[in-house]
C-alpha cells in the first residue's frame, strides 16, 4: 500500500515537508562566547540581534561596574530609563539598590550589575524563554570573565532563570544556592532576595532584604 506521500507522488504532486528548524540551538552553537575577552564580549552584545527584542531596543544594557567584583548582582531586564541610558538599574529602584548595596558596605562601582536579559521587552513584560536561552551565553561569559565570590539574584524572573526553577521567590529567599551555570566556571554562592522596585511598592518587606543582604555579607566574610 502507498503511503500518503507516494501517492501524492504518483499523481504528479510535490509533497513539502517542513524542515525541523533547530535555529536557536544552532545559533548558540555557533555563536559560542566562552573564549570571548570583556571587550569582545561588550562588541558582540552591542550589535546582537540573535532574538526580536533587538528591534525594539534603543541600546543594548551590557551591565555596569567592576570587571574584578566580589560581588555580582543580577536582575531581570532593562526598563524604559535603561534602555535610554544604556546602564542598568538607573531611577529610583537604582537609587535604591545603591541603598541596599551601602548596607553591605558596598559602592555601586565595587559591584558588577547586570541583567538576564541585555534588552528591553516590550512594555516591561516577562522575558520569554526563548529570549532568556537567546542571551544566555553573554551572562555566562560574564560571570566566567568576573568569577564573583558571590551573586545576589535580585527579583523572581532573575533567581528563577539562574537557579533554573519555578519556586515563588518568597520560598526561594533564606537559603545559600551554589549557582553552577557555566560548564567550566566553579560553582559560586547565590542568594536571593526582592526586586527593589518590589521594594518601592511594598516597603514592608524591607527587613527581608536587610536579612538576605546580612546573608550575603556571611557569605562574602565568612570569619566576621
Ligand atoms: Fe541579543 Fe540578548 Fe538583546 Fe536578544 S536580548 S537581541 S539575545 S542582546
Amino acid at each position: 500500500m502507498l503511503s500518503r506521500g507516494e501517492y501524492l507522488k504518483e499523481l504528479g504532486i510535490d509533497v513539502w515537508v517542513e524542515r525541523a528548524t533547530h535555529s536557536l540551538d544552532t545559533h548558540t552553537q555557533l555563536d559560542d562566547e566562552s573564549g570571548l575577552d570583556w571587550a569582545e564580549l561588550a562588541d558582540r552584545v552591542a550589535s546582537c540581534t540573535r532574538c526580536s527584542l533587538h528591534s525594539g531596543r534603543q541600546q543594548t544594557v551590557f551591565g555596569v561596574g567592576n570587571q574584578q567584583a566580589q560581588l555580582m548582582v543580577i536582575g531581570e531586564a532593562p526598563g524604559a530609563e535603561e534602555d535610554k541610558q544604556g546602564e542598568p538599574f538607573v531611577g529610583r529602584a537604582g537609587q535604591l539598590l545603591n541603598s541596599m548595596l551601602r548596607a553591605v558596605g558596598f559602592e555601586r562601582g565595587e559591584v558588577f550589575i547586570a541583567n538576564i536579559l541585555k534588552c528591553r521587552p516590550p512594555q516591561n513584560r516577562d522575558p520569554k524563554p526563548e529570549e532568556v536561552i537567546a542571551c544566555g551565553n553573554f551572562l555566562e561569559r560574564q560571570i566566567e570573565l568576573i568569577a564573583p565570590s558571590a551573586i545576589l539574584a535580585v527579583g523572581r524572573i532573575a533567581a528563577q532563570n539562574l537557579l533554573k526553577v519555578d519556586t515563588p521567590i518568597g520560598k526561594m529567599r533564606g537559603k545559600t544556592y551554589q549557582f553552577s551555570g557555566s560548564q567550566h566556571g566553579k560553582e559560586i554562592p547565590e542568594i536571593v532576595t526582592y526586586h527593589p522596585a518590589y521594594l518601592l511598592r511594598s516597603p514592608n518587606e524591607k527587613r527581608k532584604v536587610w536579612q538576605d543582604l546580612q546573608a550575603v555579607k556571611r557569605v562574602l566574610e565568612p570569619d566576621q
